[in-house]
């Protein structure tokens, strides 16, 4: 077979030499140990969690390392294509505070590696196939589907491996003249790789291949031998060899994808070696996993957890700091002991490695982001945290925003409340829980959500809010007026003390705790609350004694 005449009569309209592209993308000028990693997601439309994962990764091993990161979209498929996919990536990454460096982008692409979609990179990807129908390392495949349905019957029947490989690949043996035949007549046809890989006959003499995978350390496999298809009958080509060509011209020295990804390593694998050129550095990581309701240990799901979907955090008002920080304690498994070490210092002064990153699930758990929300969101200003809530707010809840937006100072002091001290409150966790959280401060939103105590009778708490109300001095200092409570309290029958209460419970009505949860409920309309004193203090005068009454009454 004439190679040079097969690749011509394929690709008559390919006129440039593979060697030019050496120097349209000539080896980046990084420095030596600089690393450069890329985010290539398809364009569904749907950003989750997982991709954040894998960004966050690949954008630390980059920035750390004054390397680049890049976006390129992997849209070969043009079924999934979804309009506007690429600034829902971008800008749902940059809320994490993700940033690329060059590529795919919302106002163009930028870099000088691109295109950066792969959809325009056709002409790139057709010279390289060329190139190996000229070395024969590639041949054009006329199989029809019926044709591939019957092969893997037939393997069936005797126990084969199935797929194109070996002995099947019967379009390997098609002289030119069959091949021109078939073009002139308009048969469909793929390109597909000659495997140099044995057929695995003898399963004790299986022969395998090792590669160095950053983060699950060597991996040993069998070697490749299917071949497989490199140009779809659209001439577009597959995941395989597109991302190898990109991977290699764009220079990127890690690629950082989900363990989906391993099995077909070998595949990759053999790509690069029959290219002549070396692999990157393969990541590939851990799906991410949750417990469900029933104690199972499962791969998170679009379907069933709304979780999976970035939209979900921003929706809710999560703090992007929150979830940097939260994903880090599962990305890298020595995080929380650095930061148990290093309690103010920024996220960014740790050392990422993906040798820390798990091989085996990481496990996702929205309870251990709220507790590091907690953590985080208590070191937050309140000035800060108010334009945070503003922030979320103004896009996801408009009547929120206009409430808040009314007196900035009067919302940071709320967002203050027990902040202060060396036993700081952590009751903030994210917007919309914040905003439960402190909706009493505002009339419109103040309800008498829960119930009196149950020992307490509704005459006994009028008795209470009447002796509250005559003693009211909104000057009071934190002891004098919790003093008064106490006072008022054992003049109505409650003890002083709660363990006096336990000791004798038939000699009072119930205790200063009981006493104060009136008040409570009076004047915040739950019976839980930060001191109801710093609450007043906010409150001001009028409207706690406006309160007090209307409870009053109502009772
Ligand atoms: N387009 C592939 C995906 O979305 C990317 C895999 C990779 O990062 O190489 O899964």
């Amino acid at each position: 077979m004439d190679n040079m005449k097969l690749a011509e009569l394929l690709f008559p309209d390919i006129t440039k030499a593979p060697e030019e592209y050496d120097s349209i993308f000539p080896v980046r000028n990084l420095a030596k140990d600089a690393r450069v990693t890329r985010l290539a997601p398809s364009p569904t439309g749907f950003i989750h969690i997982g991709n954040l994962f894998s960004a966050f990764a690949d954008e630390r091993m980059a920035h750390k390392s004054g390397g680049v990161f890049y976006l390129r979209i992997e849209d070969t498929d043009d079924k999934r294509y979804v309009e506007g996919a690429v600034d829902t990536i971008v800008n749902a990454l940059d809320y994490f505070e993700i940033q690329f460096d060059e590529g795919a982008g919302i106002t163009g692409e930028s870099g000088e590696y691109g295109p950066y979609y792969q959809s325009h990179r056709a002409e790139i990807y057709q010279t390289f196939v060329k190139m190996m129908i000229q070395k024969g390392q590639a041949y054009p495949c006329f199989l029809t589907e019926e044709e591939i349905n019957e092969i893997r019957a037939k393997q069936d029947s005797i126990k084969a491996n199935p797929g194109i490989y070996g002995e099947w690949a019967v379009s390997r043996n098609l002289t030119y003249e069959e091949i021109e035949e078939n073009i002139k007549s308009g048969k469909p046809y793929v390109v597909r790789l000659k495997s140099k890989g044995a057929a695995q006959a003898d399963p004790d003499n299986i022969k395998t291949i090792t590669v160095a995978d950053a983060i699950r350390g060597d991996i040993t496999m069998p070697e490749n031998n299917m071949d497989v298809v490199i140009l779809k009958a659209t001439g577009i080509p597959t995941y395989h060899f597109a991302h190898v060509i990109d991977d290699h011209f764009m220079r990127t020295t890690h690629v950082v994808r989900g363990e989906e990804w391993l099995s077909s390593l070998p595949i990759h694998v053999e790509l690069f070696e029959t290219l002549g050129w070396d692999h990157p550095i393969y990541c590939h990581t851990a799906h991410l996993m949750k417990i469900d309701e029933e104690g199972n240990k499962r791969k998170l799901s679009k379907r069933k957890d709304p979780e999976l979907s970035l939209d979900y955090y921003r929706k809710d008002g999560y703090h992007p700091k929150a979830v940097r920080e939260y994903l880090l304690t599962i990305l890298n498994s020595n995080f929380e002991e650095w930061r148990i070490a290093n309690p103010d210092a920024d996220i960014d002064e740790f050392e990422f490695s993906p040798e820390k990153m798990s091989n085996s699930g990481a496990l996702f758990d929205l309870n251990k982001l709220k507790d590091v929300c907690k953590d985080v969101l208590v070191k937050i200003p309140a000035g800060e945290l108010y334009e945070f809530l503003a922030g979320w707010a103004k896009e996801f809840k408009p009547d929120v925003y206009s409430l808040i937006s009314k007196d900035r100072g009067y919302v940071e002091r709320i967002l203050d409340v027990g902040r202060s001290g060396n036993k700081p409150r952590k009751d903030l966790i994210y917007g919309e829980q914040i905003f439960e959280f402190i909706k009493y401060f505002f009339d419109k939103h103040f309800v008498i959500e829960d119930e009196l105590p149950a020992n307490v009778s509704a005459e006994d708490a009028k008795a209470i809010l009447q002796a509250y109300l005559d003693s009211y001095d909104h000057s009071d200092d934190q002891s004098a007026w919790f003093d008064k409570i106490r006072n008022l309290g054992t003049e109505l029958g409650f003890a002083a003390k709660p363990k006096d209460y336990k000791k004798n419970p038939d000699q009072y009505k119930g205790h200063v705790g009981d006493v104060s949860t009136v008040i409570r409920l009076a004047v915040t309309g739950r019976s839980q609350s930060p001191d109801v004193w710093e609450i007043q203090q906010i409150l001001g005068a009028d409207r706690t004694v406006q309160r007090v009454n209307a409870y009053k009454d109502k009772l």
